[in-house]
């Protein structure tokens, strides 16, 4: 398993490029924008792309979600629970003072316990509701190596906010410690924005964690 993580779009949107480069297959997680960039090291790698896939919906994280889809034909797909905030995308454009994107063919098909396919690829669906109602964490086993595509649910020192449409602070809350500490303390999680980190760095000193 091989997997670029680019900083993307006026944000900069951590988009990861998950790829199994024996089968030149790809997974595509939150083509947040710079379609020219992600193009650029997709051609480089030499894969196709099989899915795109987005750990939710705000318009930071699906910036060239339709050109990407143009150029490859993936299927691309959100929770359900977070349709209501494509269908916002014109708002939340404005909000950040950028570009609508252009809408893309999005199926709701990330659910609980789905799981996303390309080559030998394997990416485990957790609906991980609080940022977003349909924010999903993207989880890959490795050999003994686990890894989590976080979105903006986890970062490191910090949890994503809750206070634009449909978030839900208690929920955040519940799905880290119910869904992502649960994973072995050595589990890499690349989180929405920023850096990396572990579910145990997180679990000692993050300080949205700590027990009350
Ligand atoms: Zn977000
Ligand atoms: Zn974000």
């Amino acid at each position: 398993m091989h997997v670029e993580t680019l900083a993307v779009g006026p944000l900069g949107c951590n988009c990861s490029i998950v790829a199994d480069l024996e089968a030149k297959r790809a997974i595509v997680i939150d083509p947040g924008g710079d379609y020219d960039e992600i193009d650029r090291r997709l051609r480089a790698l030499g894969v196709a792309v099989d899915a795109i896939v987005h750990t939710h919906t705000h318009v930071d994280h699906v910036g060239c979600t339709a050109e990407l889809q143009r150029a490859t034909g993936a299927a691309a797909s959100i929770h359900e629970g977070d349709r209501f905030l494509y269908e916002l995308l014109p708002v939340q454009a404005a909000l950040i003072g950028t570009d609508v994107p252009e809408a893309a063919d999005v199926d709701g098909a990330l659910g609980d316990g789905r799981t996303v396919r390309a080559g030998s690829l394997e990416l485990a669906v957790l609906h991980t509701p609080g940022h977003t109602p349909g924010s999903c964490c993207f989880v890959a086993r490795d050999g003994g190596a686990t890894r989590v595509f976080a979105g903006d649910t986890l970062f490191r020192g910090g949890i994503g906010r809750t206070d634009l449409w449909g978030g839900d602070h208690d929920a955040i809350l519940r799905s880290i410690r119910q869904r992502l500490l649960t994973l072995p303390d050595d589990a890499l999680v690349v989180t929405g924005h920023g850096p990396s980190t572990t579910v145990g760095s997180e679990r000692a000193r993050n300080p949205f964690l700590r027990d009350r």
